[in-house]
């Protein structure tokens, strides 16, 4: 049975946070110190994300899940959460490319552990990843994610593509006056190592609280400057993913633009999200969350959850509201809900 929203919107894609710690502290996601972790025993154990993951697949033909965080990588025994993942099956009579088969499951991270886990993960059924790279400079990197590990992403990167992942995706985060004079670098970068490189735009969810609507760097600022160096042009649309698409002229490969700001995407959104902590959020921007984890160890049966989640998603919002006034700022930022 499909999960669909008030304005039609159906639900396919699931991201499950896996933690909410994280060995990096990006500036536009984490303060420097003072981050509350949340208590172990308050975070979905693998058997309880599997028992969730399986209602969204095996019921509401829920066909991509993609582990984040905080870092998944920092998660103990992530393959094994995979593995079980990888045993899901959307229902054979689904519209879904993926009747019949396992989901889509991909990863975000930061890139920093990805040589230790490439092999582990690819076995283990992971099929796409997507690494986080703001800045080539090691300086500007340190700053950035206050920590000296820029070699250890790239080979993180590398490690992706040994191990058959394909595509890798890059996630850089621009913001202005920190990494905009790399736009065009970054591009470069995705151009000789055979990688997309998906530019996202400063999303007001920075537990600092910097944001501001100055800081954003517009899709159509970096279309620019690419376009001014390495000719490009729009692909055709995008369906239900995130990212507006480019591709080089000379054959060069491919750009993604994630536009939240400037070009909001909200009325093709197909995503719903699970907190480390079992919150169950139908937006990035939500501001109810709804609490599956107490519902599960008060004893719950998967009808009760079925019936939480679907009262969840008749809530899901027509759009964000970031630049109108009555716009409030979730309580949580990016890396404690999952992004
Ligand atoms: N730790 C992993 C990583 O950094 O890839 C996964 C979690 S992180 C929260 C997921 C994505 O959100 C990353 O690509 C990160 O760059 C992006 N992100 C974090 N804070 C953001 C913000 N304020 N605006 C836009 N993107 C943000
Ligand atoms: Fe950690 Fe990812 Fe947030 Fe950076 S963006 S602090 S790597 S969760």
């Amino acid at each position: 049975m499909d999960l669909v929203d008030p304005f039609g919107r159906t639900i396919r894609d699931l991201r499950i946070s896996v933690t909410d710690r994280c060995n990096f502290r990006c500036t536009y996601c984490m303060p420097e110190e003072g981050m509350k972790w949340l208590p172990r025993t308050d975070v979905l154990t693998f058997e309880e994300m599997e028992r969730l993951a399986r209602i969204f697949v095996e019921r509401f033909e829920v066909d991509g899940l993609r582990l984040t965080g905080g870092e998944p990588t920092v998660r103990a025994h992530l393959p094994v959460l995979v593995r079980k993942l990888a045993q899901l099956r959307v229902p054979a009579t689904s519209a879904s490319p993926h009747a019949g088969r396992k989901p889509d499951l991909s990863i975000t991270t930061n890139g920093s552990s990805f040589r230790l886990l490439a092999h582990e993960l690819r076995d283990a059924g992971l099929d796409r990843v997507n690494i986080s790279l703001d800045t080539l400079q090691r300086e500007k990197f340190q700053r950035m994610t206050r920590r000296d590990e820029l070699e250890r992403v790239l080979d993180g990167i590398e490690a992706a593509k040994e191990a058959g992942f394909s595509p890798v995706k890059i996630n850089a985060v621009i913001e202005r006056g920190t990494n905009d004079d790399e736009i065009v670098d970054l591009a470069r970068f995705g151009r000789e190592h055979d990688v997309e490189v998906r530019f996202i735009e400063f999303m007001p969810l920075d537990a600092s609280g910097h944001w501001i609507n100055d800081s954003v760097v517009t899709q159509d600022e970096i279309v620019e400057k690419i376009h001014a160096v390495h000719p490009i042009e729009q692909m055709p649309a995008r369906g239900t993913a995130p990212a507006d698409r480019w591709r080089y002229l000379d054959g060069a490969g491919t750009i993604g633009i994630i536009p939240t700001i400037s070009h909001p995407f909200c009325g093709d959104c197909d995503r719903v999200r699970l907190t480390a902590d079992g919150n169950f959020r139908t937006c990035l921007f939500a501001t109810d969350e709804f609490g599956l984890l107490p519902m599960m160890r008060r004893g719950g049966s998967d009808d009760d959850l079925a019936a939480e989640i679907q009262r969840a998603v008749g809530t899901k919002w027509a759009g964000h509201q970031i630049n109108q006034v009555n716009f409030i700022r979730p309580s949580r930022s990016m890396s404690q809900i999952g992004g």
